[in-house]
């Protein structure tokens, strides 16, 4: 007989399990199928996000740089560390450690909250009912009054460049390197391409990073794009931008690569080559066929705004959806859905999702860059103000970078928000709510700020959007 549940969610992701906890919340009885399994063979929860995507990498980021502090760093503060060693073992360990205490967590909260987790795949079959295969070739059927596929995203591979696992890798493997590679080789300067070059680089590498276009990281505001490179190029990262990756090969120990940019084809020679290109859906064996969801052209499933697929009671969410491709994005996708499958109110506001990348100095921004403003033809007004005249970030020995604020000019609405600096990503979420709630660039001018915090250089930079900055200088 097959067990019958109001909501069985597919994928125990950050958007997965957050719909299936809040649907429990509401009352509902919800099962949470995952199918993931670790490279030690362990079947855990929390999909790319908590097993191979932000708390890995997070963890490895917060290692290396205090690694890379205590080397470079620490001597100005008056701290001398003599015979400064790094023990990679270590590092693993505690990030593995991190990893497997969140993804447990997952477990209790399940618990706490009356879902039934189940590992295995699931597949939706007609009549909202689920086809669960366990690892172990059980099978069983659960019927489904909604049903939420949360399947998530997986690494896009070139057809020219062949992983093999050891030397030609993905982000997950590039997060479990057990040495480090002398010269290490990225192919893309997106987000994860620019996080784990910066965790090999402080760690030792030589790290050449290829990225086809020719503009830096070109979703963000080009005033912080510029300093970013700058901060990465003194880092040591060989950035080539105009530099398309035709094919690559291992041979012997190493990676032979070939890229073309304006001056022609050249050859690179690296121990390890990380393609970091992007991500695409997954929906591998999800669906079963004639089921009538859609998947557009790059393969994400068709939701309208409230991720309600074209089949009654069929809703998806997160990486698999169309939208940026970020833990939170989901985990609010997956809670509007559980509210709306009870009945109640329930809305993502696509336009204030903030986005952060955790390299040093950290950038973070939300809404709409300078660029996107001057494009839609609306008049704006910029404010500016530098870390450098921050006493809380000169305290820390971190007085690089800068907060930036777009604002309208006829109605002195907060457009976009850019930081690049010092915990960048902690800052933004002021700026989240403050547009959120439609605010003013007065109102953030008007709000006290605790002196001396690195929150002060939103207030500061307020003020310089009506040049009224008073720590800052009024450009
Ligand atoms: P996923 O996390 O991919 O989860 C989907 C789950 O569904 C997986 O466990 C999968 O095994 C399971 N599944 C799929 N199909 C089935 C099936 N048929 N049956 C059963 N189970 C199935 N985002 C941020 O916001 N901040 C960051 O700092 C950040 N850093 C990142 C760093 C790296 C290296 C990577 C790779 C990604 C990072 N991301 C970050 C992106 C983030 O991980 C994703 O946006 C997020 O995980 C998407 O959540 P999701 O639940 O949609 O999918
Ligand atoms: P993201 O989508 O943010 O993860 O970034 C992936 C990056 O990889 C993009 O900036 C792409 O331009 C880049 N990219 C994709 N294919 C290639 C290639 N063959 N060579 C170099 N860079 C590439």
């Amino acid at each position: 007989m097959s067990e019958a549940y109001d909501v069985v969610v597919i994928g125990a992701g950050p958007a997965g399990y957050p719909a299936a906890i809040r649907a429990a919340q509401n009352k509902l009885k919800v099962a949470c199928v995952d199918e993931w399994q670790n490279t030690d063979g362990s079947f855990a929860f929390g999909g790319t996000c908590l097993n191979a995507g932000c708390i890995p990498s997070k963890a490895l980021l917060e290692s290396s740089e205090l690694f890379q502090r205590a080397k470079d760093e620490f001597a100005v503060h008056g701290i001398k560390v003599g015979g400064l060693t790094l023990d990679l073992q270590t590092m693993q360990k505690r990030r593995a450690s991190v990893v497997k205490t969140m993804t447990n967590g997952i477990n209790t909260l399940f618990k706490a909250n009356g879902v039934v987790g189940i590992q295995g795949h699931g597949q939706l079959l007609a009549g909202n009912r689920v086809l669960i295969k366990g690892a172990d070739g059980t099978e069983k059927t659960l019927e489904a009054k909604h049903v939420v596929l949360a399947s998530g995203s997986t690494p896009v591979r070139l057809q020219s460049v062949p992983h093999d696992g050891k030397y030609i890798v993905d982000s997950w493997n590039a997060l479990e390197f057990d040495a480090v590679p002398a010269r290490l080789g990225v192919i893309g300067a997106g987000v994860i391409g620019l996080e784990l070059g910066s965790v090999w680089r402080r760690l030792g590498s030589e790290v050449v990073v290829l990225e086809a276009l020719q503009e830096f990281l070109p979703m963000v505001d080009q005033t912080i794009a510029k300093e970013a490179m700058r901060h990465l190029k003194k880092q040591g990262l060989d950035l080539k931008l105009g530099a398309k990756v035709s094919s690559a090969a291992v041979k012997g120990d190493a990676v032979d690569v070939l890229y073309s940019d304006g001056q022609g084809e050249h050859s690179l020679q690296v121990d390890k080559l990380v393609v970091a290109v992007g991500r695409r859906p997954f929906t591998r064996d999800l669906l079963a066929q004639g089921i009538g969801v859609q998947l557009d052209e790059r393969g994400f499933i068709k939701v309208d705004e409230h991720c309600r697929t074209g089949v009654a009671n069929v809703w998806a969410v997160g990486d698999v959806v169309r939208g940026p491709m970020l833990a939170h994005k989901g985990k609010e996708e997956g809670v509007m859905v559980a509210d709306l499958i009870a009945g109640h109110y329930g809305e993502v506001n696509y336009k204030v999702i903030p986005s952060v990348i955790y390299t040093a100095p950290e950038i973070a921004w939300v809404g709409q860059t300078e660029g996107q403003v001057k494009a839609s033809g609306r008049p704006y007004k910029v404010g500016v103000f530098p870390f450098a005249a921050s006493g809380r970030a000169r305290a820390m020995e971190q007085a690089a970078g800068m907060a930036k604020i777009v604002s309208a000019k006829d109605d002195d609405e907060v457009l976009g928000v850019h930081v690049i600096g010092p915990m960048a990503g902690e800052l933004i979420g002021e700026a989240v709510l403050a547009m959120e709630y439609s605010a003013s660039t007065e109102d953030i001018q008007r709000t006290i700020h605790a002196h001396p915090t690195l929150s002060e250089a939103i207030h500061e930079a307020a003020l310089a959007v009506d040049k009224k900055a008073i720590d800052g200088l009024n450009r």
